[in-house]
């Protein structure tokens, strides 16, 4: 069985004390031996939280990261500084950073390919927007995120990759894809990892979904069989609803 992974994206969210006080709750009580935890707060607090996490096992993500290692780009962060924080795991390709902020694949794959030569694991997020489902174009854009987004990671390197599927319609809109709705997706994009990567790759690869994940909706969204967990937006800013959406998938996979 694949590990389930559930990650908080607190985006552009809380202040020090607040992002500090949520980490240290999360690693207090967070249930991980069985699950993986994880949690990307803004740039700035990385070091807080990555203080408050240190030896836990629970993952620290930074949102982005640039593909240089150095140099003159003003107001990027290198995957060095990320990993010299003391981050494991970089999210990539979130559906705001390619809508609001105009991130191409290609600049997406560039950041894929230079977290993971730097050591970094990577969340890499795919998702139609409303437009492209209501157009029936859902699996020709998550079929280009994953080909452009994974071009030239290599079967090895698929170890410290974890797809993320986020329908953009069902981002911090209250709306949830429905678990069918969701399997579908993931159940179109494990035998696309096949033809890319080989069966092993795809049966091992994680793939989480997000997208107005709550603690309410957790239990049937995680019981469908290739959603391997969440990358959750909203409900990962309070304590209680992030700590119970990992104990609702951890029920969700037999684990509890
Ligand atoms: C996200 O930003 O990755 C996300 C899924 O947000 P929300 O849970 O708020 O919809």
């Amino acid at each position: 069985m694949r590990k389930p992974y559930v990650a908080g994206n607190w985006k552009m969210n809380l202040n020090r004390a607040e992002a500090t006080a949520l980490a240290s709750a999360i690693v207090k009580a967070a249930d991980h031996k069985d699950i993986d935890v994880g949690m990307a707060p803004p740039f700035v607090y990385l070091d807080a939280v990555a203080a408050a996490a240190k030896g836990s096992g629970v993952h620290v993500a930074a949102q982005n990261c640039y593909f240089e290692a150095k140099g003159a780009f003003t107001g990027e962060v290198s995957p060095q500084m990320v990993l010299d924080v003391g981050c494991d795991t970089v999210i990539l390709g979130h559906s705001e950073r390619r809508h609001v902020l105009g991130e191409t694949d290609q600049m997406i794959n560039q950041k894929v390919k230079a977290s993971l030569a730097a050591g970094l694991k990577v969340i890499l997020c795919l998702g139609e927007t409303l437009d492209e489902r209501e157009g029936g174009r859902t699996n020709a854009v998550c079929e280009r995120h994953v080909r452009e987004g994974l071009k030239g990671v290599t079967a090895a390197q698929m170890a410290s990759v974890v797809l993320a599927y986020e329908p953009v319609w069902a981002i911090g809109t209250g709306k949830t894809a429905s678990p069918e709705q969701a399997q579908e997706v993931h159940a179109f994009v494990r035998p696309l990892v096949s033809a890319l990567l080989g069966k092993p790759v795809a049966d091992a690869v994680r793939i989480q979904y997000g997208g107005s994940v709550k603690a309410d909706n957790t239990f049937e969204l995680m019981s469908q069989p290739d959603i391997d967990g969440a990358l959750v937006g909203g409900a990962a800013l309070k304590a209680d609803s992030f700590l119970t959406i990992v104990q609702e998938t951890r029920k969700a996979k037999g684990l509890a």
